[in-house]
């Protein structure tokens, strides 16, 4: 079966066969669940008058501004319900554009504060959520994150992390959004707490700090995986390090690019890690705002030439081993 998958996915690349490559299960475990799904079909949904989808944001914050505007809501004060709602089917078109995909697993990042969304009630975002999982049986594996804002105060994230963590829904957790705030200092104990509760840790770290930052953010939050983790290349020492303990990066080459943290596809430095035995895969961050799918993403790289069909068929495998 995996020969058979393997072969196709080889094929699928070197002859340009995207309908193939749908048909090769892959995994994404670096997206977050409120930022996937289609662009063009969440505005018209929405009502949301948003012309400029430039897919270019120099400075972190021009990409701040445009999440908001994706979540801008048309009334001027929402009630729960209808916020709640409004989530759920953000996270459905991210597991609908997965599915359309050919993704069959996803670990998609769920941010704490949704909570707030159900009045408080830990019971009732769960049973929801896992409602919503289960339209997706036999088609998606969903393994969902649990995510914390880093720039937010310390203690509004306990308020919410630790019902998230304590109820047992949630596979992994994770830290995100401007890493030049938040130190990973601060979120020592909730990682311990974590995995003491049996959660694997990623963090997001090295999308636009350094290589040490890296290293510090794995040594101090004892880390599984890193989200993004880019910086690492420019450090031997890092990347051997990581290689060392095994910690895979889990990259999204489009995300870097438009971010501005990368120049393109043949600059990335994926191909760096790769050959420094860094473990990584590939995926697509927020596929509403990158306009990128998983498969496209193999697709950008391998027409690079600098990536065998047969790399990029380890690094599809790498999604399925934690
Ligand atoms: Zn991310």
């Amino acid at each position: 079966m995996k020969n058979t998958e393997s072969g196709n996915f080889v094929r699928a690349l070197e002859t340009g066969d995207r309908e193939l490559l749908r048909r090769v299960p892959r995994a994404d475990v670096h997206n977050h669940a409120g930022l996937g799904g289609d662009f063009n079909t969440w505005v018209a949904q929405e009502g949301l008058d948003i012309k400029d989808n430039s897919h270019h944001f120099p400075d972190f914050t021009d990409f701040q501004k445009f999440v908001d505007k994706i979540y801008s809501y048309p009334n001027e004060n929402p009630t729960s319900k209808q916020n709640r709602e409004r989530i759920l089917s953000l996270y459905r078109a991210t597991y609908d554009l997965a599915v359309s995909d050919g993704v069959t697993l996803i670990e998609p990042g769920i941010d704490a504060l949704i909570l707030d969304f159900f009045d408080g009630s830990v019971e009732d975002m769960i049973a929801e959520l896992t409602l919503l999982d289960s339209e997706y049986k036999g088609r998606l594996e969903i393994r969902p994150d649990v995510g914390m804002i880093r720039v937010f105060p310390m203690d509004e994230i306990e308020r919410t992390i630790y019902p998230c963590i304590e109820s047992g829904y949630f596979a992994a957790l994770d830290v995100f959004a401007d890493e030049r705030h938040g130190p990973p200092e601060e979120f020592r104990q909730i990682y311990r707490d974590a995995k003491k509760a049996g959660m694997k840790l990623k963090a997001h770290a090295g999308e636009l700090l350094d290589a040490d930052f890296v290293r510090r953010s794995v040594e101090v939050l004892e880390l599984d995986e890193v989200q993004h983790g880019i910086a690492a290349a420019k450090s031997p020492e890092v990347m051997r390090f990581l290689a060392d303990n095994g910690i895979r990066l889990n990259i999204c080459p489009s995300s870097n690019i438009q971010l501005c943290q990368v120049e393109s596809f043949k600059t990335h430095p994926i191909r760096i890690l790769m050959d420094n035995g860094v473990k990584v895969t590939v995926n697509t961050d927020d596929a509403i705002i990158f306009g990128q799918k998983s498969s496209d993403e193999f697709f950008n790289l391998f027409e690079t030439g600098l990536y065998t069909a047969v790399e990029l068929d380890m690094v599809r495998l790498n999604g399925f081993k934690d």
